[in-house]
């Protein structure tokens, strides 16, 4: 792979969060991660020099892979030579518009190793917008793995841990060292997969659950009935009544709540009209 990037005269590119890998075990065991078959359509986003690309067109039935720089495209015509089930779409993934993407893709998994600059949105962007997607197989750095796959009450949870939980189930799969990458990024990284099939909660109103769950994150060392007097400018008897309704301790703070117990308080918040669709 490295012979071929430097036969083009290719240059990396830091803005682009441009750490490719080409270990073939790691790029198989990710396609694993993934659980893609024969009949998988799957949506790459960062193509590169296509290691993984490659390994993916090896099992799915269907890749459509989106790389933002075209300084890749001699590259590419090399790299992914001879595979007849891969699109490499040169655009820009964050202006793409994801429900025709969806239309044209039908069910797909995600599997990339995703630039950093852009992971956590791109991955809230799935979780908040995808009608289609079946799963995500994400490389991401390690700490913010952490943080998508953690439990209630530890440092780790946070606001989007419990925006992920409530649309599936989200579990680090393996840790993977800077040294697999070239070149060398400075921290190490972890293959995620948010499993949009399983687990996964109903609430009443997407918006009043996002509302929530800011809410009970808006400031960590208070509790939640001070957030919620401070989030929705209720009286203190609203926000205690709001939170026996839910069945949540008075003096609990946010944090400590399981997001499923969010997900309670946000039909409440719905129920009584404070948050409104
Ligand atoms: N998949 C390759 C691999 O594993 O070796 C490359 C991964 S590299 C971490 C991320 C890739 O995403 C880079 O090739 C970069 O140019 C591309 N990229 C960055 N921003 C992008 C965007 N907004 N849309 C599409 N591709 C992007």
């Amino acid at each position: 792979m490295e012979d071929i990037l430097y036969k083009h005269g290719f240059g990396f590119k830091k803005k682009f969060g441009q750490n490719f890998l080409s270990d073939t075990n790691l790029l198989r065991a990710i396609v694993a991660d993934a659980n893609v078959t024969d009949t998988s359509t799957v949506l790459e986003i960062g193509t590169g020099a296509g290691a993984l690309t490659r390994a993916l067109a090896q099992k799915a039935k269907r890749v459509v892979s989106y790389e933002i720089d075209k300084d890749l495209k001699p590259v590419l015509e090399e790299s992914l030579a001879g595979l007849e089930n891969v699109e490499v779409v040169f655009r820009d993934f964050e202006k793409e518009n994801l429900q025709k993407l969806e239309e044209e893709l039908g069910e797909y998994s995600v599997v990339a190793n995703l630039p950093y600059y852009i992971t956590t949105p791109l991955i809230m962007r799935f979780a908040e917008e995808a009608k289609k997607c079946l799963s995500l197989t994400v490389m991401v750095q390690e700490e913010v793995a952490l943080r998508l796959a953690a439990n209630a009450n530890t440092a780790d949870y946070g606001a989007i841990t419990a925006a992920l939980a409530q649309r599936g189930e989200t579990q680090v799969l393996r840790k993977v060292p800077r040294n697999m990458f070239t070149p060398r990024p400075n921290v190490d990284s972890a293959v995620v997969k948010v499993d949009f099939t399983k687990g996964g909660f109903e609430v009443k109103s997407a918006k009043a659950y996002k509302a929530a769950v800011r809410c009970a994150f808006l400031s960590r060392r208070k509790t939640l009935e001070n957030n919620l007097v401070n989030a929705f400018r209720l009286t203190r008897e609203t926000a205690k009544e709001v939170l026996r309704a839910t069945g949540i301790e008075e003096g609990a703070r946010g944090e400590t709540l399981p997001p499923k117990t969010l997900g309670a308080l946000s039909d409440i918040l719905f129920d009584r009209g404070i948050v409104k669709e």
